[in-house]
């Protein structure tokens, strides 16, 4: 199940949809840089540890390479690059002027102290600094990662050039030119999505069950959001575990618990159930919101939902793709279901380069018509090659970016 292997997959499919250009998916295989660092970090008891950092950029046609930066222990060069070229097709599905990069840095950050986290972030600011910047590379959070940790982003690099640039980062802290809404964007984002099926099917919220996998920034923002709009979350679960109640949870309960005992397990009044039993819900809306490949060829065939709204960034393998569709299951796609985060992003570096903040219904009722015209765009694209709406995405995006790469000149 390597992912990267999964992504191209998915990027040939696309491309025997509908004869893409070979030019774009040759271009669109191969990252236009890899950046591997190693960080060497003072840990707290005096030794030195040596981690390993990634940042690739993938493609810079649309505007500057575009992605976050996670923690984790599983993250290598294959995860990132599949990470980075997803954002390119991200990107230009919701139509935003940036590319697609991503990088990572190998390691669980619960074993790091505060001060170890620190140092190890801005050692990767640090390595990488030379190659990124406001009009050539901007990260943001991910799995992991959070707007403290772009605080400290920002300072280190402000100390690089010599003056302070917040717009090199988004998902910033508010007081350091962060945006109003960014923290909400992607879970807030993949709502909006839910809500364009919806009215084409002609479905109401309270008519339906959700199941979130993944309670961090993207899931319990979801989770919260997609509550307080009267669908019912029956069950979400994190790296602890999980817990389900049939009659619905209340995710602000939930989130209190979690900042209580770090994790949502054993909130009082809830059945526990694994993170596998989690897929298998009867349940209509399962919202994979952790990492990539969870729901594979072993588990499709146990999925009950009829709609899977992909708010993590490749939830499901080919394989697992293919049985769906089959089924009839609906797969609302990483590349449209969580770019709300990418768009608000875009919003948070506007308001830095102008050096004008707006508001947060600003920010929200714009990011709304974005994520609604983007489900449009990729439904009418998808209708029209009669094709699964994560190949009606890829055809618009390879399209979009197929363009700008054909238009600046391939020679
Ligand atoms: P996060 O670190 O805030 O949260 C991740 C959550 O997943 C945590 O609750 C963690 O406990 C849980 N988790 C980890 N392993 C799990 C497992 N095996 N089963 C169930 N839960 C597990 O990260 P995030 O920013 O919410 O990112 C989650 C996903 O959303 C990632 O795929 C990320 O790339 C994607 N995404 C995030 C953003 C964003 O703005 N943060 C934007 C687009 C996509």
């Amino acid at each position: 199940m390597n992912v990267y292997q999964n992504a191209m997959k998915q990027l040939d499919k696309a491309a025997k949809s509908v004869n893409l250009s070979e030019t774009t998916v040759a271009i669109l295989r191969e990252p236009q840089r890899i950046i591997e660092v190693s960080l060497p970090v003072v840990m707290d008891d005096g030794a030195v540890r040596v981690f390993k950092g990634y940042r690739v950029q993938h493609n810079n046609a649309r505007g500057p390479f575009k992605g976050g930066f996670r923690f984790h222990e599983q993250v290598d060069l294959d995860e990132v690059k599949a990470l980075a070229f997803w954002m390119s097709m991200k990107c230009a599905v919701v139509d935003v002027p940036f590319g697609g990069g991503k990088g990572g840095v190998t390691v669980n950050p619960k074993n790091l102290s505060a001060g170890e986290k620190e140092r190890l972030t801005r050692s990767f600011v640090r390595a990488i600094s030379p190659a990124i910047g406001v009009n050539r590379d901007v990260p943001a959070p991910d799995v992991n990662t959070n707007a403290e940790i772009m605080g400290w982003f920002v300072d280190e690099y402000s100390r690089a050039v010599g003056h302070l640039e917040p717009g090199v980062v988004t998902g910033k802290p508010l007081c350091l030119g962060g945006s109003l809404g960014r923290d909400s964007a992607t879970g807030r984002g993949g709502l909006f999505v839910l809500d364009g099926y919806l009215e084409e099917k002609g479905l109401k919220p309270e008519d339906l069950t959700v199941a979130v996998q993944g309670f961090g920034n993207a899931g319990q923002h979801f989770a919260r959001l997609a509550h307080e709009r009267g669908y019912k979350i029956v069950a979400v679960s994190d790296s602890s575990g999980g817990i389900h109640n049939p009659d619905g949870l209340d995710p602000e309960a939930v989130i209190r618990h979690k900042q209580e005992t770090r994790g949502v397990s054993g909130l009082p009044g809830s059945q526990a159930v694994t993170n596998d039993e989690l897929l298998k819900l009867e349940v209509d809306v399962l919202v994979p919101a952790a990492l990539e490949n969870q729901i594979t060829g072993e588990n499709a065939g146990d999925l009950k939902a009829k709609v899977v709204l992909e708010l993590a960034n490749g939830p499901t393998t080919p394989d697992a793709d293919k049985q769906l569709h089959e089924r009839g299951t609906v797969v609302i796609p990483d590349i449209l279901a969580n770019a709300g985060g990418v768009a608000v992003s875009y919003y948070e570096w506007v308001q830095n380069r102008e050096g004008k903040y707006w508001s947060e219904e600003e920010v929200n009722s714009q990011l709304a018509e974005k994520m609604a015209l983007a489900f449009r765009e990729v439904h009418a694209t998808a209708d029209r090659h009669d094709v699964p709406l994560r190949t009606g995405a890829f055809i618009l995006a390879a399209g979009r970016l197929g363009e700008a790469i054909t238009s600046k000149g391939v020679y």
